[in-house]
């Protein structure tokens, strides 16, 4: 089956907006630059979980299901969205999530809770996280639920479809508005994002180039992976395209800058820079998990890696949450008493 004819549900508001940074390319005497609001996809908050989502929960539906469950960090915005996918397919939600369990609640996990869903903590590895998985299914199962397994990040073949296809919706945007763009930069954690875009960039002929920015320095998702994942697209919808890993660059960062921080999900003060740089230049707002780290990798490159007048877009796959996370706010203090 082609990618065109795969089955979806819709649970975003699509095309999401594409709009010029005009303020931020005054302050860095570059461009164009232009952002892709995939922060606001409506559902749940939004952010880039959802174009994967509408694909695997058409697939859970289909099946017969009536519960999702997913993995993550206790601060998983695919948590968060799944969820909020359940809730509005009027579905239950269970979240196995990696990490203690906090004695304060703060930024996601409010949400999950506020929206209903049965969360279970783990400090153990894969192996018990699975394990845990199985015995929380057995027992929906014994109620008579059916539950639909996602894997992290929604990252397989059918939810990569979603940005698979935001390559022509993406396209269509910048013919309407006359503008052209050589780079489109984004976020990469579990792949599915990055892989999906690529393939979709490749399938669709788009006339800019797909460069990933890891959010986390010690990920074992790297370019061999990333090749193997997107051949395994292909093969799934028939893309005849090709990937060969050297084809691929996982940007971590340049010299001194560090796009990818320190650890996942830990604070940095490089990453709060670019928050505060998007802030006070166009008043959008990126994370200190994924979208802070992304942001920065992006106006590093688009001032002293593009060649000059290459247009450039920024893909905002949301996040926001993270901004008011205990660890994060915690974090945050000094740098904003000093303001
Ligand atoms: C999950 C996530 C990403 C990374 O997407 P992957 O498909 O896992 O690579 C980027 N930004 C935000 C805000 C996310 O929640």
């Amino acid at each position: 089956m082609k990618p065109e004819e795969v089955k979806k549900i819709p649970l975003g508001l699509f095309p999401t907006p594409l709009q010029r940074m005009s303020n931020l390319e005054r302050e860095l005497g570059c461009g164009p630059l232009y952002i892709k609001r995939d922060d606001l996809s409506d559902l749940g908050l939004g952010g880039n979980k959802i174009r994967k989502l509408e694909y695997l929960v058409a697939d859970a539906i289909q099946q017969g299901c009536n519960t999702l469950l997913t993995y993550g960090g206790p601060q998983t915005n695919h948590g968060r969205l799944t969820v909020a996918a359940a809730v509005r397919n009027g579905m239950k939600s269970i979240l196995i999530l990696h990490g203690a369990k906090p004695d304060y609640l703060s930024g996601n996990l409010v949400l999950d809770k506020m929206m209903g869903a049965d969360l279970y903590f783990t400090e153990g590895d894969g192996e018990e996280q699975k394990a845990l998985a199985q015995k929380v299914m057995a027992e929906y199962g014994a109620r008579g639920d059916k539950v639909y397994e996602i894997p992290v990040g929604g990252s397989n073949v059918l939810g990569a479809l979603g940005y698979l296809m935001m390559i022509p919706e993406l396209m269509k945007q910048l013919d309407e508005m006359g503008a052209s763009a050589k780079y489109l930069v984004t976020g990469s954690g579990s792949l599915g994002t990055f892989c999906g875009l690529w393939a979709g960039a490749k399938y669709f002929r788009a006339g800019f180039e797909v460069v990933p920015i890891s959010v986390n320095p010690q990920t074992t998702f790297r370019e061999e992976q990333a090749a193997a994942f997107i051949r395994q697209i292909s093969d799934a919808y028939s893309l005849g395209i090709t990937c060969d890993p050297g084809e691929l660059k996982l940007q971590f960062g340049r010299g001194d800058v560090s796009y990818a921080g320190v650890a996942y999900n830990v604070p940095d003060a490089q990453t709060q820079e670019a928050m505060h740089l998007l802030a006070r230049t166009e008043a959008i707002f990126v994370d200190p998990c994924y979208t802070g780290k992304s942001f920065h990798g992006f106006v590093d490159l688009a001032q002293n890696v593009f060649p000059k007048g290459s247009g450039a877009i920024y893909l905002h796959t949301g996040g926001i949450p993270a901004i008011w996370t205990k660890e994060h706010l915690d974090a945050a203090q000094p740098v904003l008493a000093a303001y």
